[in-house]
């Protein structure tokens, strides 16, 4: 990144309107006009990159490696990049919050791209601009890796201020945003009773992770012999990914403190009176953890990029091709992480995880790469790899591995491989794939 670069950032750091974004999902603010957010660098693509997570710090690092004239600018409403893994570890201190929290200007300085601190408010693709709280910004080429947003409208309908109580009252911590910190907050201060968790209905962040965060804050309850349980209200029919390894878990380590409820999908919440209405039975709850359903994030909606199921309703995720990544009525837009769509009748979404990710991050940057230098686009897939802590003391994990093919007729095909014998090796292989992971983009 030039000196220039460097100075635009800094302002719009200054003016505070993006610390933390309390609410991680909202409409569209307020229109801030026509104003031009950055001027074009160069002669070569300009490339923007909505959402400095996982999967765009990824992209705009690849990007300016493969193709050294593009102009690229990742627009990320965080000041600072707060990592989904290991952030349950976090919850009872097994990581720092610095293991957790990394600065966003080093990366964009040594890769060389330009990073503002700004919200997406709306994208124009007939004009191929992207609306921002601080200006415009026109593209070449978009890239969407908001991640996901809390549908809560499926439990509240227009309800909003329910909604909002609800978020503020029994945050679930699924989006990089001030709930991180308040549930840290809310575990450390529990002081007996039943903590409730609902799981939303796949497809999800990273499906073995509500399972983790159980295990976790069991382990604090029983080493502070807190007079406290855990009830998971899980919509499947049974524990899943690493099923066995969550059961052996729960059974051995938490016999008195986890309760999994299957076949629990959600009919009512009333969060005033701590109540929850499901097909397996309703429930009273001290405290909660309530995850509704996950959509992609407000900006692929922006793009009006959302899926439709057959009879017309919004599938809640992008519309895009399964190998290509872009978007299926724009071929400009491609989208990347947690937001993706479907992808094979075998198995529907790739998991969405930091893995998958990153993974795509860098296929998407090269299969960009191959258009500007006009050769063929290669397709090519991405594996996943999740390590899970079900144990604080001797710390133990269990893991899940997804490899991916193509059948005969290009269909994409997944082979899962479940870990489920906890060991202390596994512990050392997530820690390494961490710090792999974070050397990538950070
Ligand atoms: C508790 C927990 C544990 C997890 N454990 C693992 C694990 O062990 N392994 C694993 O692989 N994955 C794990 N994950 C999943 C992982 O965090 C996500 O899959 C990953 O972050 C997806 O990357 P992404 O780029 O799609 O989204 P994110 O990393 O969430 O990035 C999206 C970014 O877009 C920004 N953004 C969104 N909307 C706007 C807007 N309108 N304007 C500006 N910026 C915007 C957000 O602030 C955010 O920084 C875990 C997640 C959680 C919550």
């Amino acid at each position: 990144m030039n000196r220039r670069g460097f100075l635009l950032a800094t302002p719009v750091l200054a003016t505070g309107t993006l610390a933390l974004s309390s609410t991680g999902q909202t409409a569209p603010l307020a229109i801030h006009g026509k104003t031009q957010l950055l001027p074009r660098r160069g002669k070569g693509p300009r490339i923007v990159v909505c959402g400095g997570g996982w999967g765009g710090m990824t992209a705009a690092r690849y990007l300016r490696e493969l193709i050294p004239q593009a102009d690229v600018v990742l627009l990320e409403r965080n000041p600072t990049f707060w990592s989904g893994p290991m952030s349950n570890k976090w919850l009872i201190d097994i990581v720092n919050t610095d293991f957790l929290n990394h600065d966003m200007l080093a990366p964009a300085l040594k890769y060389g791209y330009t990073l503002v601190n700004t919200e997406v408010i709306g994208i124009e693709r007939d004009t191929k601009t992207v609306r921002t709280s601080h200006g415009s910004i026109d593209y070449d080429y978009l890239i969407l890796s908001g991640g996901i947003r809390n549908a809560y409208d499926a439990w509240f309908g227009n309800d909003v201020a329910t909604a909002e109580y609800t978020r503020q009252h029994f945050p679930n911590a699924y989006v990089p945003n001030a709930e991180m910190l308040s549930l840290k907050h809310k575990v450390k201060a529990f002081k007996g009773g039943t903590i409730v968790m609902t799981l939303p209905p796949p497809p999800h962040r990273c499906p073995p992770s509500p399972y983790e965060r159980a295990c976790l804050i069991a382990w604090h309850i029983k080493t502070n012999k807190i007079p406290g349980k855990i009830l998971i209200l899980d919509p499947k029919p049974k524990i899943a990914p690493i099923g066995e390894g969550y059961r052996a878990a729960f059974e051995e380590l938490y016999p008195d403190i986890i309760a999994h409820v299957p076949n629990a999908a959600i009919k009512e919440v009333d969060p005033y009176n701590k109540r929850i209405k499901t097909v397996a039975g309703d429930f009273d709850f001290d405290d909660a953890i309530l995850m509704p359903p996950h959509q992609a994030a407000d900006m692929v909606w922006y793009a009006d990029l959302i899926g439709k199921t057959p009879d017309g309703k919004p599938t809640g995720w992008a519309d895009m091709h399964p190998r290509l990544f872009t978007a299926n009525s724009d071929e400009n837009v491609y989208i990347v992480g947690d937001s993706m769509g479907f992808i094979s009748d075998q198995f529907g979404h790739y998991p969405k995880s930091a893995h998958v990710a990153n993974a795509i991050g860098q296929i998407v940057a090269r299969n960009i790469a191959e258009r500007v230098a006009d050769k063929e686009v290669v397709p090519v897939l991405p594996d996943n790899l999740c390590y899970m802590m079900v144990n604080g003391d001797p710390q133990e994990e269990i893991s899940v591995k997804f490899e991916y093919n193509l059948d005969a007729t290009g269909k994409v095909l997944q082979t899962q491989i479940d870990m489920d014998v906890r060991t202390h090796d596994l512990v050392a292989e997530d820690f390494a794939w961490i710090k792999n992971r974070f050397n990538d983009f950070l």
